[in-house]
């Protein structure tokens, strides 16, 4: 296939859906026993709700959403510090626009930005680095966030700046990686997961054997799927075939865009620049093992936590969310957002309690804007 459209294909979706019931059927898959599949990825939640695949596939398949955004993830104690670099005075703090209205404790940075604060919304840290340049009596801070997506294109940015000296840029880092909350997931004896659709753009840069442990030590298929109604229903379909086969692989739906080994350039910047976090705090997940990335000594210059003092590990934990939030019970996919009690009441995008509801990738706001759900259950 060549366009866009071809993958939105309603006939090839129709024999796709076919296909997906009767593997279900054979499975012995229903609405009161289906089989749990959970998509890690955010981008993924928004397509099967903007196509309807959820209303449109075999009732016997439930779509879990999983913690794959990682605006969604971040910890309400990240947002304050943030807010917190943004408030000094000279600073001239640079993030993406999707974070601008996630909550802190005090105020999210859209209040920040409201209240004097220059904050300026950049769609690359190019652009900050661009504004360092323009600015030199100015600290340049770029809020670096994001899956292995967005994090090489950070690292990019700070070998940038240290070839040029520009030593009023730096990087407030919270980059995060998918294979670790994906473990924490599996050895949570609450989650009953039967199969994972993997993420696409993350896989691009990482490839897909970081997913082996799934299948070799859990003996859960994955497979790794584009964004297009097609591409999320052949996962499926991959998925259940693998099932009713009695296999658990790590396939590629995706191939078209995800290299088996991933991007090597992007993998070789990643390793100059950052080390792992002993552990990272996740929203609704608590603290991970080696699911943070911080950067290296190496390159501390550009490093805002050293800049302005700001330790990960005296300040960003236990900080508690807001109550009757269940922004984290969500997230792990133990809760629909329907079944948010503040879900269209205290939480709507205008008027947000948590990340799920304003980042493009949070799965509340799918619920919202796709689902026709504008209303908490009575
Ligand atoms: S509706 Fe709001 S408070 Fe509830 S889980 Fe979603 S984002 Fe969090």
């Amino acid at each position: 296939m060549k366009y866009a459209t071809e993958f939105r294909d309603p006939t090839a979706a129709r024999a796709l859906l076919a296909a997906i019931a009767a593997r279900a059927d054979q499975i012995g898959a229903t609405r009161a026993k289906p089989l749990n599949i959970m998509e890690i990825c955010g981008g993924h939640t928004h397509s099967i709700f903007r196509y309807g695949l959820d209303k449109l596939i075999h009732e016997g398949v439930e779509f879990i959403h999983g913690p794959g955004c990682p605006v969604c993830v971040l910890p309400m104690a990240r947002v304050d510090e943030c807010v917190d670099i943004a408030e000094q005075p000279g600073v001239i703090l640079c993030t993406f626009g999707d974070a601008m209205r996630v909550p802190g404790h005090r105020k999210s940075l859209m209040q920040a930005k409201a209240a004097g604060s220059d904050i300026r919304i950049v769609y690359s840290p190019l652009d900050a680095l661009e504004l360092a340049r323009r600015n030199p009596l100015r600290q340049v801070v770029f809020f670096g966030l994001g899956f292995e997506t967005t994090t090489p294109a950070t690292a990019l940015s700070i070998q940038q700046a240290d070839r040029e000296n520009l030593a009023n840029f730096s990087v407030f880092c919270n980059h995060i990686t998918v294979p670790e909350p994906i473990r924490a997931l599996l050895q949570d004896p609450d989650m009953r997961l039967d199969g994972f659709i993997g993420p696409g753009h993350v896989s691009m840069v990482i490839g897909i054997h970081p997913y082996d442990f799934i299948a070799n030590d859990f003996h859960k298929p994955i497979v790794v799927a584009g964004f297009e109604p097609t591409d999320l229903l052949q996962s499926v379909l991959m998925l259940l075939t693998q099932i009713a086969e009695g296999r658990a692989a790590v396939e590629n739906q995706y191939a078209r865009v995800v290299p088996e080994h991933g991007n090597p350039v992007s993998l070789a910047a990643i390793a100059d620049v950052y080390e792992r976090r002993p552990s990272f705090e996740w929203r609704g997940l608590g603290e991970i093992d080696h699911s943070g990335l911080r950067i290296r000594p190496r390159y501390a210059a550009f490093d805002a936590e050293e800049k302005f003092g700001i330790g990960y590990a005296a300040h960003s934990r236990n900080v508690p969310e807001i109550p009757g939030c269940a922004c984290g019970s969500v997230m792990m996919g133990k809760l629909k957002p329907p079944q948010c009690p503040q879900f269209g009441t205290g939480c709507t995008p205008d008027m947000p309690l948590g990340a799920l509801m304003v980042s493009s990738e949070g799965a509340c706001a799918a619920y919202w804007h796709y689902a026709g759900v504008r209303a908490a259950p009575v």
